[in-house]
């Protein structure tokens, strides 16, 4: 069967619930596509105003990080619990900006997968590479590894229904999105390692973006090869341009 694509966009650090909601309104018609799952990927505090903004409408709204903890003392923390009690279906774990600034490990970013899993929440797994790494040859085997502890202990039928996005660190925000082959190579050898992992059922449901960069000119290039099922988009996110990135055909 077909893999459906999955375009989300990853809002980070910004917008204010107020201006959240502003751009819901803006999108809310631009994104109109059932062709594709379209998932706003929000600050916690816009979760809701986003969710009752987006009523109606094909936009499935995700959260930007969780912790693997039930409940309890974590300050600041934002609990399985807390994102599915409002509907969230998705949930970003492991972004390179999480692992730069907050210290984020394959190690945590499995038990958040596990984690999210066990509450019926599908994670967007990120993984990518410096541009130090790339260019010592060593891509494939840094993002096998984080590929591999980050679906420890996932079951193969939890596996093919979630989402890695691979994000090379050097075209995050940098306005220099990797070339059609350089993404394709890299989610071919994600493939490849799901299928080792699990076998090639699974490699062959699970979904694989792309994100760095993404825009309304390269999106259909990117989303027409074999093994990119979609795309994590950051920037773009935030315009009307996501607009065209969804409706890329
Ligand atoms: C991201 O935040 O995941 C991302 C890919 O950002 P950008 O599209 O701005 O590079």
């Amino acid at each position: 069967m077909a893999r459906k694509k999955i375009i989300a966009g990853n809002w980070k650090m910004n917008m204010t619930p107020s201006e959240a909601v502003a751009l819901v309104n803006t999108l809310k018609p631009l994104v109109a596509n059932d062709d594709v799952d379209v998932v706003f990927c929000v600050p916690a505090i816009d979760i809701i105003p986003v969710m009752e903004a987006a009523k109606g409408s094909n936009i499935q709204v995700g959260a930007e990080n969780m912790y693997y903890e039930e409940k309890g003392a974590y300050t600041g923390e934002i609990s399985p619990a807390m994102l599915t009690d409002v509907g969230v279906k998705y949930v970003v774990l492991g972004h390179s900006e999480r692992r730069q600034y907050f210290a984020e490990t394959n190690e945590t970013v499995n038990k958040k997968v596990l984690k999210a899993f066990e509450h019926g929440i599908t994670p967007i797994m990120c993984c990518g590479e410096t541009l130090e790494q790339r260019e010592q040859g060593v891509t494939m085997d840094f993002i096998r590894q984080q590929v591999k502890v980050g679906m420890l202990g996932v079951t193969a039928d939890q596996a093919k229904t979630a989402v890695i996005a691979y994000e090379p660190i050097w075209a995050i925000g940098t306005g220099k999105t990797a070339t059609t082959e350089q993404a394709q190579e890299v989610c071919k050898g994600i493939r490849e390692c799901v299928a080792e992992i699990y076998d090639d059922a699974t490699a062959a449901a699970i979904r694989i973006q792309y994100g760095g960069s993404v825009n309304a000119k390269t999106a259909a290039d990117l989303f027409a090869q074999a093994d990119i099922d979609g795309g994590l988009v950051g920037g773009a996110a935030l315009k009307p341009d996501f607009g065209q990135i969804v409706n890329y055909k």
